[in-house]
Parts: structure tokens; sequence; C-alpha cells
């Protein structure tokens, strides 16, 4: 097990200290500006409590009001019978050198870096992730590679002439056959929706200038890109998965009297002239009442609009109650086998079962499982809230991942000894036609209107933020406090930033719609919570 190292000179000067780009004036936080000020932040995820860290270190107060029991958010970890897992593996992985630098600070010897073996299980067989194209070609047999090829050709001679959605895009570039094996099934199962309703512009401003040929060509002539090992081989990881670095932060700015206040979900906003003025916490010790001169939200921008006592214009409720989201659940299970995979993780694209993707925790860290001679696997499964899924019994849920992991060939009945379910909603901020003029109609609500409260994190800003990203934003809003002038909303939206988006050489084929949510077709009511 390798201990943290610093990033290598090319990661590291290439992708300096980013913040000083957002800060438009390039100023540097003042702590001068502070006196007076007390800071209220909502939620205590990896965003909120970064907020706090920050602050502190420069003893801004500051109170963090989180709904749940317990912090960390979606990057929490669960502790089932000595056995922990995330809620979906996470990988630490940055690209600033500032939060790589946080991580360290917080958790030292603690944090791992670790070896990544991820594949893609099909038809009862294990292929390299990304795709390369060879693999796909033959990894089926040699008939199955000829009737891809002559998919393919197919698809040259007469392509489909529109191009308006993800299926069309891929299936012009890919032919139907390598679609539908590699592509359909898993995006499908992420997203909820179907390929023929993803815009095709999302394939295109992601997958450039690649078809199946040129692939093949790229996996035969071209040497792969100097570095990309060092991206896509290795992460870093908390010893005791994400939770442990979210706890340890809290229990650090607890002992320094900055307060992370859990069973404590903010209810009600008031404000007034333009300011936010104080917030209505509830919780089993009932409601509580807080007031600050600065506000930092992580909650789901939603929520937030939702809370405010005297409520938003109608356009703003509009907009906030048409956002969506996609929601999440895990089973894990204990399996009785030393060694079951060497991945990480496996994706699975068979369509005959629903889990999306198989976690290994022992393989994120060892420490993950309370016996070496044991496994737990992570059985994902990505729904919405009114789907048959969420609402299964739990004993329902262990039932059907145990079924379905037998089924993949992975483990034997007789070897599943315990499971546990956890749900999380709103683990995904979707992306539908109009998404975006929704966010910017309640930002510009905000920024007029609230002007003392910024906006942060992932479902904070409806963004597929990361954990850096999210962190990237709390410190940014800080800093504001402390007298910068960080533009939040320009993180995450460099290509840069992207950890996997541009397909390398060496053959890669693109990857289904799993790193980033494709743009979807109009809302559908049923999905609406
Ligand atoms: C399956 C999956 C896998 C992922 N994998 C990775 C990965 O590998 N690497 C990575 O970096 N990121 C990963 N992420 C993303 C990561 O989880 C998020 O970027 C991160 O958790 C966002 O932090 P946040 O603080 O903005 O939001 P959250 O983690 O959502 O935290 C927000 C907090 O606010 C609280 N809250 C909400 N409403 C209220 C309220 N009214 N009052 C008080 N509190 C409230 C919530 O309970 C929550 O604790 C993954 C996400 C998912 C779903």
């Amino acid at each position: 097990m390798r201990r943290p190292s610093r990033p290598s000179g090319n990661y590291s000067n290439r992708l300096e200290n980013k913040l000083a780009l957002i800060d438009k004036n390039g100023s540097e936080p003042k702590s001068a500006n502070s006196q007076g000020r007390r800071v209220i932040i909502i939620g205590a995820g990896p965003a909120g409590l970064t907020a706090a860290y920050e602050l502190c270190k420069h003893s801004v107060p500051a109170v963090v009001l989180e709904a749940d029991s317990v912090v960390g958010g979606i990057a929490r970890t669960v502790n089932y019978k000595g056995y922990s897992f995330d809620i979906g593996g996470h990988r630490f992985y940055t690209q600033w050198d500032e939060v790589q630098k946080i991580w360290e600070e917080i958790l030292g010897d603690s944090f791992l870096l670790r070896p990544r073996l991820s594949r893609i299980y099909y038809r009862k067989k294990f292929f390299s992730y990304p795709l390369v194209a060879k693999n796909a070609l033959f990894g089926l047999g040699l008939l199955e590679a000829l009737r891809t090829v002559a998919s393919y050709l197919r698809a040259r001679l007469s392509p489909s002439p529109q191009e308006e959605n993800l299926e069309q895009w891929l299936c012009n570039r890919f032919g139907r056959r390598l679609f539908e094996n590699f592509f359909k099934t898993y995006t499908e199962k992420v997203w909820g929706i179907p390929c023929s309703e993803i815009h095709a512009e999302w394939a295109a401003r992601r997958i450039r200038g690649l078809s199946l040929a040129s692939a093949l060509r790229n996996a035969l002539w071209r040497r792969k890109r100097p570095g990309a090992k060092t991206l896509m081989n290795e992460f870093h990881y908390p010893e005791r998965g994400p939770g442990q670095m979210w706890e340890t932060l809290a229990a650090r700015l607890r002992a320094r009297n900055y307060p992370v206040l859990t069973d404590h979900r903010v209810v009600r906003i008031r404000h007034r002239n333009g300011k936010l003025t104080g917030l209505t916490t509830a919780g089993p010790e009932g409601e509580k009442h807080f007031e600050g001169t600065d506000f930092i939200s992580s909650a789901p921008l939603r929520e937030v609009i939702d809370c405010l006592e005297e409520p938003a214009p109608e356009e703003v409720r509009r907009a906030a109650s048409r956002l969506r989201y996609r929601d999440f659940l895990i089973v894990s299970l204990i399996i009785n086998r030393k060694d079951v995979v060497p991945d990480n993780w496996v994706y699975v694209h068979d369509p005959s079962v629903r889990v999306g993707r198989i976690q290994n925790f022992k393989n994120w860290s060892p420490a993950m499982v309370p016996d070496p001679n044991k496994t737990c696997l992570g059985m994902e499964y990505f729904v919405f809230k009114d789907d048959d899924l969420w609402s299964s019994a739990d004993a329902q849920l262990i039932d059907l991942a145990g079924k379905e992991i037998a089924q993949l060939g992975l483990v034997r009945p007789e070897e599943i000894e315990d499971g546990v379910v956890v749900r999380m909603p709103k683990a995904y901020p979707v992306y539908d036609r109009g998404y975006l003029e929704e966010v910017n109609t309640i930002r510009h609500y905000v920024e007029q209107n609230l002007t003392n409260l910024q906006l942060v994190g992932r479902n904070g800003m409806h963004k597929y933020n990361n954990q850096d990203h999210s962190m990237m934003t709390a410190l940014g809003a800080a800093r504001n406090i402390l007298g910068a002038h960080c533009d939040l909303w320009a993180i995450n939206t460099e290509p840069e930033y992207q950890e996997e988006k541009t397909p390398p050489g060496g053959g890669e084929l693109p990857r289904p719609a799993y790193e980033e949510p494709p743009q979807v077709g109009a809302p559908k009511p049923t999905c609406l919570e």
C-alpha cells in the first residue's frame, strides 16, 4: 500500500493554483474585512466543511448546519458490522495542488495512493476500461468481430441522415452493433432514459473526430500519450474511506469551536432588504434559530428556494421546481471469499441485470473489510425515487443483488453471507433541456436579492461537481467573505478540469455517458419528486 506522494512536476506545473484565476481582482483574502462576521453554512458535505475550514484558518466565526445525522454528504462512508463502504466509490483526484494539500493536511499518512483497475463486464467477459478498439472488436470472438465490422461499414455507406440524438450519432460513427454492445445499456442504466433521448450535442462536444476506423488506426500506430498513466492508473483514497476525511475535518473544526451540528435541517430562511438574516432548523431537539452576517449553502438549489419565508417570485419557484435529480442506491453484499475480482470496480454492461456497477471495497483500501478472508461488494443501482427499486423493501433488494451477482457468475449464492442497503436521494443533478436557464434564473435571483448568500458544491449549484470542484467553490466562497472576488460559477467549466474526457491515443473508444451527465430530453412529469 503506498502512502501519499506529491503530484508529478508536469501535473502540478500545468495546473497550478487555479483559484488565483477565478479571483477577478487577483486579490488575496483580507482578514480585516471579516471583523464582526458570523457565517452560517448549510450542509456538512465536502463543500460545507471546506468552507468552514478556510474560515477557521482566518479566525472568522462559522457554524455548519447538517440535516443528516452524519457528515460527509454523498462522500460519506457507511459502516455495517465492521465493513465500510462509500456511496459509490469516491476517488480523490484533483488537478488543484491546493485541494491536494488540504486532503494531505487532514489525513496525513492515512491518505493512500492506490492502484486502479476497473473493467467492463459483458457476456461473462472482462473488457478493458476505457474500452480499447481491438479488445472490443475481438473480445467477443471472431464472428462478432465480423458482424461489428459489417455493421460499421453499413453505417458508413448509409448513415442516418439525422444526427439529433446520441444513438444516431454513435451508430453513424461506430455502427449499430458496437453501439448496442458497449454504449447503450450502461448509459441507459445510469441516466434512466433511452440513448435516443440524449442530445447528440453532448457526444459531439466530447468526442470529436473519432470513429471505429480512427480508433483502430490509433491502436495500431499511435503511441500512448506520456503522462496518461498517472491520471488513469492511480488515485488517492483515505485508508477508511472518504468519510474518514470528512469526519476528521468535522472533529478538527469542533475542537476549534467551530460547531458542526448534525440533525439540524434548515427548513426556513429569512431575508429582508436584499439580505438573508437568519435560518430555522428542525431536528430531534426541535426548532432552532440561527443568525448570521454571511451564508453559504451546499443544500440542493430547489430546497433553498422552497425554504424562503418570503417566497421568491413565481418564475424563480417554477425554475426551482423543474430541477431534476437522479437518485442512487447501493446494496453492499458480504461475501465469504478472499478474492472475487482484482478490480476496484466493474462496469456491468449486461442488459439482463439492473445493477450498473460493482464496487470491490477491499481493493480501494484493505482496511475497508474487518476480515481479509471476506469481500464486500457494493452493487450500485441508478434510480429515480419513483422507481420500483427505490421503494422496494431492503430484504427484496438484497435478494435481487444476490441473484444478480450469481447470475453474472462472479459469486456463488452460498458465498453471500449478509447484505445492507443505503439509499442516496439527489445523487446526480440532471442536465435536461432547459436546466441551464432554470439554474441561471435562480442564480440571478439570488445574486440580486439575497446578496449575502453564496451557492456552492454539487446540488448547491446544480452542477456535476466532484469533491475537488465542490471544495474549490467553497474555498472561493470563504475567500469572498474575506474580501476576494472569486467567480464560483467559473469553476468546473474548463475542459482541462475534466479527468477523463477526451479520448487519448491508443485506440480507445468513447466512454458511455457516465463520466459526465448528458443533456436529456424535456422533463417527464413522472420523474419529478
Ligand atoms: C455514485 C457517486 C460517485 C461519486 N464518485 C466520486 C469520486 O469518485 N470522486 C469525487 O471526487 N466525487 C465523486 N462523487 C461526487 C461527490 O460525492 C460530490 O462531489 C460531493 O459529495 C459534493 O459535495 P457537496 O458538499 O457539494 O454536496 P453533498 O455531498 O451533497 O453534501 C451536501 C450536504 O448538505 C446537506 N443538506 C441538504 N439539505 C440540507 C438542509 N436543508 N439543511 C441542512 N443540510 C442540508 C446534505 O445532507 C449533505 O450532507 C460521486 C458522487 C456519486 C453520486
